[in-house]
């Protein structure tokens, strides 16, 4: 053992790396669960050089799924549209900070609870004040 570790021995650290590659997790998932629970010298290096070695794995490397970007549309006018998020707790306080997308300003309320109530009584305020 070390530390919490199992220590493989050389003749068996081979097929541990293929049966750890199953899944063909790629490489930080692999070290990942191989430092958990097992160590050997150059273990990193080792799995990395099966990730790469991979056919499978290298024909999926280049391929991540490609994310939709999605652009707001620009307001025109201050308060058309707001971004709003709880903040905290800080010190006992939740905090309601509301920014407006136009003009960039932002707006903090401090909350004593983040009820429905509460938060509709601090945006009517805003909404009072601006
Ligand atoms: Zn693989």
């Amino acid at each position: 053992m070390w530390d919490h570790r199992v220590i493989i021995l050389c003749s068996l650290r081979g097929r541990l790396l293929e049966e750890l590659h199953d899944s063909h997790w790629e490489v930080v998932k692999m070290k990942q669960v191989a430092r958990s629970y097992f160590w050997w010298p150059k273990l990193d290096e080792e799995i990395e050089k099966i990730t790469k070695s991979c056919r499978l794995c290298l024909e999926h490397a280049d391929n991540p799924s490609r994310a939709v970007s999605h652009s707001w549309t620009w307001p025109l006018a201050p308060n058309q549209r707001l971004h709003a998020d709880f903040c905290g707790p800080i010190k006992g306080y939740m905090y309601l900070v509301i920014c407006d997308s136009y003009s960039k300003w932002i707006d903090v309320k401090e909350m004593v609870d983040i009820t429905a109530d509460s938060t509709i009584h601090a945006f009517r305020e805003y909404f009072a004040l601006w």
